[in-house]
């Protein structure tokens, strides 16, 4: 979504919806929208060709569980203060600014659940749900019972 402020006398407000069907999120970014995510804000005219760029974007966006990769909803209430330069045509494209908002925002580490038992790292199983026998034969022998079996 682009916005062209060059008839703008000083403060241009907008309020919209974004989707994962009509916005384009960033290949960077791990989460996706779940539904929609409102952005509400306002560009306001400073001295000569400076900018002020304030919204919030609210919502609930799905990040992958960063043990398991099992979705996890976050509601969140993002918000964004930047000034900028006002390009040439006037026009300020407001995607590049939400992208970078939800980047900066975006969650360094996200759990299920606190106690996620994650994925085997060797078959891929989902611990919390299954286990799996990859473990068993290699780390798990008592290493006075290897004394003895070198011994036999
Ligand atoms: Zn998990
Ligand atoms: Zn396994």
């Amino acid at each position: 979504m682009d916005i062209n402020i060059k008839d703008t006398k000083r403060k241009y407000h907008f309020d919209f919806q974004i989707s994962n069907d009509n916005f384009q999120l960033d290949e960077g970014f791990s989460g996706r929208i779940k539904d929609t995510l409102s952005v509400h804000g306002k560009i306001e005219k400073l001295v000569e060709n400076k900018l002020l760029l304030k919204f919030s974007l609210e919502g609930t966006i799905i990040y992958p569980c960063s043990r398991c990769l099992e979705d996890v909803p976050e509601e969140i209430n993002y918000h964004f203060r930047e000034e900028i330069e006002q390009n040439n045509d006037g026009v300020v494209p407001l995607n590049e600014y939400i992208n970078d908002c939800l980047y900066i925002n975006e969650p360094y580490k996200v759990l299920c659940r606190e106690d996620c038992l994650g994925l085997c790292p060797i078959c891929g199983t989902n611990l919390n749900y299954n286990s799996c026998n990859c473990h068993e034969e290699e780390d798990e022998i008592d290493p006075r019972l290897e004394k003895l079996r070198n011994l036999i």
